[in-house]
């Protein structure tokens, strides 16, 4: 089944594709073989304008909508995970909370290098006290004369020991807490104080890393603040509907690619005389994963639809992250069942993948959550 895409989306849908296969396909087993991000990468999206497309023009951005930017996300996930990453973490979430809620020096300061992928950037929300439950946090940071000092330890941030500056939540109110006691603060790579204690990979591909930090007495000035002090959780819960349309495009990349990939090994691979692709079990799972990925279009894209035309989504965010987290994994699985032995040897990109689409139901609110809040909606609705 096809979605009917505006005229400008299948376009752009359509460039994008082409780039992905000229420039960021055949990079991928370079990426897994060396566990790194080659440095071209960043500085190619950017000056193919990727990373600056969500961003207002009055910052030099191309001020366009969520549908868009998730396309991106969508095409760039059919090739190595890094890059939707990459592209979601310079071109998306923190890049837009200092367009909207920076000073003008904020915005001058880190906005330009962002567009170009001259510079990176990580959030740090996450602490051994507070995953899940964000509100259990136990990083604070103390007014001091001319500034703040943090104290405190996050871990699982993604990037965070290449970043060149890291947007820090911390309680700056114990008394209110989440309820306007907590602040953002866009803290710089070499800040004394600010350490980078451990780096971890992770399940799936070796270049996507998640690194501890410790904040030890780290000063930092007044204009480290980003937005208002005590607005730091209603910001990072605001990119929250956003970050969650951006997961379960990815999703659908992903899945998009390795049914393909499917169903082009099931053409050429023959058993007992026959292609695998004319034998009843491997189509069936061929349809399933189809339908899954019908069902996971028609969703997201329609809450797209909605979002860009300012209509009050609810929890259809949690639900399409859900579903799009949940129909990946389905489809990974049945994508190694199809590719047998070549599906479970390490160098394959579905082997890889069925790695790394394992993390989308942990990462932007895991299933549990997402299921909460759903339930939470319905029966308050009903009540
Ligand atoms: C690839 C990846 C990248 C990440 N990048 C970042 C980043 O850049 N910045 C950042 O701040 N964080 C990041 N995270 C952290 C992520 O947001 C947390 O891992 C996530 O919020 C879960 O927290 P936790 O790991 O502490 O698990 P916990 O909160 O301890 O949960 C453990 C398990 O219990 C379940 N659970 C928890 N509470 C309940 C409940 N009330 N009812 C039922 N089940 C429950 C959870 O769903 C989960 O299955 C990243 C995580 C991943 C996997």
């Amino acid at each position: 089944m096809r979605f009917e895409l505006s005229p400008e989306l299948t376009q752009m849908r359509e460039a994008l594709r082409k780039f992905v296969r000229a420039e960021l396909e055949p990079l991928e087993k370079g990426i897994d073989a060396s566990g790194e991000l080659p440095p071209q990468v960043l500085p190619l999206l950017g000056k193919h304008g990727y990373l600056a497309m969500r961003l207002p023009v009055e910052v030099g951005g191309a001020g366009m909508g969520l549908f868009p930017y998730c396309l991106m996300l969508e095409e760039f996930s059919r090739s190595h995970r890094i890059f939707g990453l990459i592209a979601s973490g310079g071109g998306g979430l923190t890049p837009i909370a200092i367009a909207r809620h920076g000073t003008p020096e904020q915005r001058h300061k880190y906005l330009t290098g962002l567009m170009k992928g001259t510079m990176r950037t990580a959030f740090a929300l996450t602490e051994p006290a507070g995953g899940s439950d964000n509100s259990a946090m136990t990083t604070r940071a103390d007014k001091v004369e001319g500034g703040w000092v943090i104290h405190g330890r996050k871990h699982y941030i993604n990037g965070a020991h290449e970043a060149d500056f890291i947007v820090v939540i911390a309680i700056t109110d114990p008394v209110k807490r989440t309820r306007g006691g907590v602040t953002a603060f866009l803290v710089d790579r070499g800040t004394p104080g600010f350490n980078i204690t451990r780096v971890d990979t992770t399940m799936g591909s070796d270049v996507i890393k998640l690194a501890e930090i410790e904040l030890d007495n780290c000063k930092v000035p007044d204009s480290a603040v980003l937005g208002n002090a005590g607005q730091g959780f209603d910001l990072a819960k605001g990119s929250l509907r956003d970050g969650r349309m951006a997961v379960s495009c990815s999703c659908i990349g992903t899945a998009d690619r390795m049914l393909e990939m499917s169903a082009q090994y099931a053409k050429t691979r023959v058993t007992f005389g026959k292609p695998l692709a004319e034998r009843q079990a491997i189509q069936w799972m061929l349809a399933d994963s189809e339908v899954d990925l019908v069902a996971a279009r028609a969703m997201v894209y329609e809450t797209l639809r909605q979002i860009d035309a300012g209509v009050d989504v609810g929890t259809a965010p949690s639900v399409c992250k859900l579903y799009c987290s949940e129909m990946v994994g389905r489809v990974a699985d049945r994508a190694v069942q199809i590719h047998g032995g070549m599906g479970i040897v390490q160098g394959y990109p579905i082997e890889r993948m069925y790695r790394d689409v394992r993390h989308y139901r942990i990462g932007e609110g895991s299933s549990e959550i997402q299921r909460m809040l759903i339930a939470r909606d319905v029966l308050k609705r009903t009540s």
